[in-house]
């Protein structure tokens, strides 16, 4: 399946093969068709599935073969959850419409309001928004939706999960009735379920990676570790590994800035992302790490949502999240389309309530592995902790990811669906 048998038009394709896409991905290929004719979908992808393009692609073409219309206000509205993300979608839409004549804008909280008001008074075709900013806009009567034909909610789940149902109804209100709804989402709760059935008009329903789980092509591995030694054994992997760029996920913002702080005294090139940094503190951390500036972004989840960085290598979750789909969100950061990676997750003993939740999730264990001088160190701390954790996953038999005590003696022994990798000191848990 190519590009042009989806139906684009050759400005699109053109687009399309100087970013480098020679194959559809499984969201393009079932979703191009349905949007171009104007159906409405219900997309279950999380980011890194391609599904950005899957929807912007076909926007672009329907929009612009219909010409321009005369008032310029905006006639998609694409409502993403973060700043990031709406910037991200943002570029997308110019880098695949850059021979196109459509005008997009992104408007987004935190940043200077006039600007994007001199963009929306010019006028523009594809509007990419956060709620908050847009109502914002919506309330001043610089934005008019009143001829919006095309509506996509991106990381629908996650707008949920931030709390923007009422923003997304007083959005909804303000558009006309009839028009195409795009929605995706990574998750499918009972919330998109009642989203979705009042949103959509017989949708094409889409799902490219099975419902709730996570991307095939990333490797995934829990290393059991005391919660202090945890940032020391972060910055171990991240040297012996030799790794180029990781993303690392902590359940706080302080924790974020510690981590971040660690590591920089320990010579390894760090920034923080989160919600009480400014906008373009946020900015020039995600800008100098995907421009390969910056070797280690530290990130909460929110402030991580939906980025889109390429070929990213290696994910971490220095803290379990607490929300088990969010494991599933962050893991999607790496492995990203045509790519593969490694999700690591540094596990301490209290957060083995956080862990089997994830795994229930996944419908699979994630595989353990015990770095030698780590994990021996919580065993003798917390000894009691640790023993139940080993009976406690070992109904599941070998192939379970509960934790066990390295084997004693004997050389290092590494777990199978690691096998590959170079780090030094690594036994395997018991499987
Ligand atoms: P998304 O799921 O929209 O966040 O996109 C994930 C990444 O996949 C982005 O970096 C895109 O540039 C990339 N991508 C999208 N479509 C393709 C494709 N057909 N072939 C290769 N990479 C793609």
């Amino acid at each position: 399946m190519s590009f042009a048998q989806l139906g684009l038009m050759p400005r699109l394709l053109q687009a399309v093969s100087t970013q480098g896409y020679t194959i559809p991905t499984p969201i393009q290929v079932q979703a191009i068709p349905a949007i171009l004719e104007g159906r409405d979908v219900m997309g279950g992808a999380q980011t890194g599935t391609g599904k950005t393009a899957a929807f912007a692609l076909p926007i672009l073409q329907n929009l612009s073969q219909k010409g321009h219309s005369k008032s310029r206000r905006p006639r998609c509205l694409v409502l993403a959850p973060t700043r990031e993300l709406a910037a991200q979608v943002g570029e997308f839409v110019e880098t695949y419409g850059k021979n196109l004549t459509l005008r997009s804008t992104v408007v987004f909280g935190g940043v200077g309001i006039n600007p994007q008001i001199d963009k929306l008074k010019r006028g523009v075709d594809i509007l990419v928004a956060t709620p908050g900013r847009l109502l914002d806009h919506a309330g001043q009567g610089t934005v008019d939706l009143a001829d919006v034909e095309i509506l996509v909610l991106d990381e629908a789940d996650r707008m949920l999960d931030m709390g923007f149902i009422h923003d997304i109804k007083r959005v909804l209100k303000l558009l006309p009735a009839k028009r195409q709804n795009l929605l995706f989402s990574a998750t499918y709760s009972d919330e998109i379920k009642q989203l979705a059935d009042k949103l959509l008009n017989n949708p094409a329903m889409i799902e490219v990676a099975r419902r709730n789980t996570a991307a095939e092509k990333v490797d995934q591995v829990v290393h059991p570790v005391g919660l202090k030694e945890k940032r020391v054994l972060l910055a171990q992997l991240i040297k012996a590994g030799d790794w180029s760029q990781a993303l690392v996920f902590t359940r706080t913002k302080h924790g974020a800035n510690r981590l971040t702080a660690y590591l920089e005294t320990n010579g390894i090139g760090a920034a923080a992302i989160h919600g009480n940094k400014s906008q373009s503190a946020r900015t020039k951390a995600l800008a100098d790490f995907k421009a390969g500036r910056l070797k280690i972004l530290v990130a909460t989840d929110i402030a991580a949502r939906g980025l889109d960085i390429d070929k990213l290598p290696h994910v971490v979750n220095f803290d379990l999240p607490n929300v088990a789909e969010d494991y599933v969100h962050r893991i999607g950061r790496t492995g990203r389309a045509g790519s593969s990676g490694i999700a690591i997750s540094l596990v301490s003993a209290d957060e083995q309530k956080l862990l089997r939740p994830i795994e229930r999730l996944l419908g699979k264990a994630i595989p353990v592995e015990i770095i030698e001088g780590f994990a021996q160190n919580q065993a003798d701390k917390d000894e009691e902790t640790f023993v139940d954790f080993r009976r406690s996953s070992s109904g599941r038999g070998q192939k379970a990811g509960g934790f066990a005590k390295p084997r004693s003696g004997g050389a290092p022994r590494r777990g199978n669906a690691m096998a590959n990798r170079t780090t030094p000191n690594r036994t395997s848990a018991s499987r």
